[in-house]
C-alpha cells in the first residue's frame, strides 16, 4: 500500500514509529551495560542478571513422581485389572532405605507426588485408577513406561545452564535461583537515570500552585516507570525556560547514565532544550516521529570524556511522556541494565466500539482491555489529548492506530501496547 500524505510538511521530514524505534534499539546495542555486583536474591528481583545461573545438581535430582500413586512395572499392567503387592511406601524427602527398594515384576510400591520412583518400577499409575486390600492393589488402567514420572536431569542436567545472563530476574527466575541454591547473584547495578522537568507553569507537589501553575507529575511518573523498568530515578530541580539555567541543570543530568527531560522539546518559543543541548555539541538521532502522542520526542547523545550519553527528551504532556518513555527510554534503559533487546509487549483484542480517526501517525491511545480469556475485548477510553491524566489514569493498554488507519468497526481485532 502507497504511503498516506503526512498531516503536514515537518511531519513528513520525521521518521515513522517503526523507523524511530529502530534508531534507538540499534543505538541501544551499542551500549555497555553498568558493571555487576552480588545482590541478595530478592534484592535482585527487577534487576538483570550479569552471570548464567547453572544447575548444580540434575533436575529433578531422582525420577520423580508427578502423581500420588502406586509405582509400578508398566509391562506389569498392560492388561487390566490386574493385582500387584505392594512392597513399600516412599514419600517425598523419603530416607535412603526406603528410596533404595527395588520393585520385582508383580510387585509395586506406594508412592507420593514428589517421591523418587524405585527401582525395578517405570511408571506411576494415580491413586484414583486403584483398589487397596491390605497389601494387594488392584490396578485398573494400564499406563505406559515413564507415565506420570519425569526422568532424572529431564528438566536439565547438572552443569547446565538453567537462566542465561541478560534476563531480568522476576519471580520464575528466583524460584530457578533457589532452586540451584543462589542466595546471591551477581545483577548489573541500577542505571541512575536522572529526570529533569521543564516550564515556568510547574511547581513541584509539596508547594502550592499559583493559579495559572500546573504541579510538576511527569517527574513523578516517570521515576514510577524508571524504577519499575530497573533503574535509579534522580529527580532533578524543575528548569525554568531559560537557557541558562536549563544548561546548569542539564549538566548535571548529563552525570547520570541516561537523561530524561520533559517538555521544553515543542516548537514553541520557549521550547529551549534543543537549542541548549545543541550548544554541548550533542548528537541529536531524531527530533520527533509520526507518532501521537508524542511527535516532538528528541533522541541523542552527549560526549563526555571517553563515555557517551545518552538523552531523551520527551513532550511534556502527561501522556506523551509516558508513552514516549515506554517506546523509546525504556529501549535504552534496557540496554543500561544488561537486559537483551525486548520487543514492545503488543496483544490483540477485539474492538468493543466503532471509533473515528485521522491519518498520517501512529497512534498509542488509552484504552481498557478487558472481557475474558476467550474473547479479550478492548475499548478506548474518552480522553481530552495527550493532557488527560484522568484518561490516563483509567487505562491498562494504548490502542495502536497505524497510520493508514481512519475508521474502525466494533468486532475487529486491533493491537493494544500492554503498559
Ligand atoms: P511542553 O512540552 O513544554 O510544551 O508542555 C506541554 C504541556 O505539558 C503543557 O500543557 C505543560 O504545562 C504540560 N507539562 C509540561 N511539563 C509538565 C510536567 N512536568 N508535569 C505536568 N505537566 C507538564
Ligand atoms: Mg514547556
Amino acid at each position: 500500500m502507497m504511503p498516506l500524505p503526512a498531516p503536514n510538511s515537518i511531519t513528513s521530514t520525521l521518521p515513522s514509529f517503526a523507523e524511530a524505534r529502530r534508531i534507538v534499539e540499534d543505538y541501544a546495542a551499542t551500549l555497555s551495560p553498568t558493571p555487576p555486583e552480588l545482590l541478595s536474591l530478592l534484592d535482585a528481583v527487577g534487576l538483570v542478571l550479569a552471570e548464567d545461573l547453572c544447575a548444580d545438581r540434575d533436575f529433578p535430582p531422582f525420577p520423580r513422581s508427578t502423581r500420588d500413586g502406586f509405582a509400578v512395572r508398566a509391562a506389569d499392567v498392560s492388561s487390566v485389572p490386574t493385582r500387584l503387592r505392594c512392597i513399600a511406601e516412599i514419600k517425598a524427602g523419603a530416607g535412603v532405605e526406603e528410596s533404595a527398594i527395588a520393585v520385582a515384576a508383580g510387585e509395586c510400591a506406594e508412592i507420593m507426588t514428589g517421591a523418587p520412583v524405585p527401582w525395578g518400577a517405570d511408571a506411576v499409575v494415580m491413586v484414583e485408577h486403584t483398589r487397596r486390600a491390605g497389601d494387594e492393589v488392584t490396578v485398573q488402567s494400564s499406563v505406559a513406561a515413564g507415565e506420570n514420572v519425569v526422568a532424572q536431569g529431564a528438566e536439565a542436567q547438572r552443569g547446565a545452564t538453567m537462566v542465561v545472563r541478560g534476563t531480568r530476574v522476576h519471580h520464575a527466575i528466583v524460584a530457578v535461583a533457589a532452586a540451584v541454591g543462589r542466595a546471591e547473584v551477581s545483577v548489573h547495578r541500577r542505571p541512575r537515570v536522572a529526570i529533569l522537568a521543564t516550564g515556568d507553569e510547574l511547581v513541584d507537589i509539596n508547594l502550592p500552585p499559583g493559579p495559572t501553575q500546573i504541579r510538576n507529575s511527569n517527574s513523578y511518573s516517570l521515576a514510577a516507570q524508571v524504577r519499575a523498568s530497573g533503574g535509579r530515578p534522580q529527580i532533578l530541580p524543575v528548569a525554568h525556560d531559560e537557557p541558562g539555567e536549563l544548561a546548569v541543570l542539564l549538566r548535571k543530568g548529563l552525570e547520570s547514565d541516561l537523561l530524561l527531560i520533559t517538555g521544553g522539546v515543542s516548537m514553541g518559543k520557549y521550547d529551549l532544550v534543543e537549542q541548549v543541548l545543541a550548544s554541548f555539541e550533542a548528537n541529536i538521532f531524531f527530533t520527533g516521529a509520526r507518532i501521537q502522542p508524542g511527535r516532538p520526542v528528541v533522541f541523542g547523545e552527549v560526549h563526555s570524556g571517553a563515555t557517551r550519553k545518552p538523552f531523551l527528551g520527551l513532550p511534556g504532556n502527561p501522556v506523551s511522556t509516558m508513552v514516549t518513555f515506554q517506546l523509546f527510554a525504556r529501549p535504552v534503559l534496557d540496554a543500561l541494565s544488561g537486559a537483551k533487546p525486548q520487543p514492545l509487549p503488543f496483544a490483540q483484542a477485539m474492538l468493543k466500539s466503532d471509533f473515528v480517526t485521522r491519518t498520517g501517525l501512529t497512534r498509542f491511545l488509552p484504552a481498557r482491555l478487558e472481557g475474558t480469556h476467550e474473547q479479550p475485548v478492548v475499548e478506548l477510553v474518552r480522553w481530552q489529548g495527550s493532557g488527560d491524566l484522568m484518561a490516563v489514569s483509567r487505562s491498562n493498554c494504548y490502542l495502536v492506530v497505524p497510520p493508514d488507519r481512519e475508521r474502525f468497526s466494533v468486532g475487529e481485532v486491533v493491537t493494544v501496547l500492554m503498559t
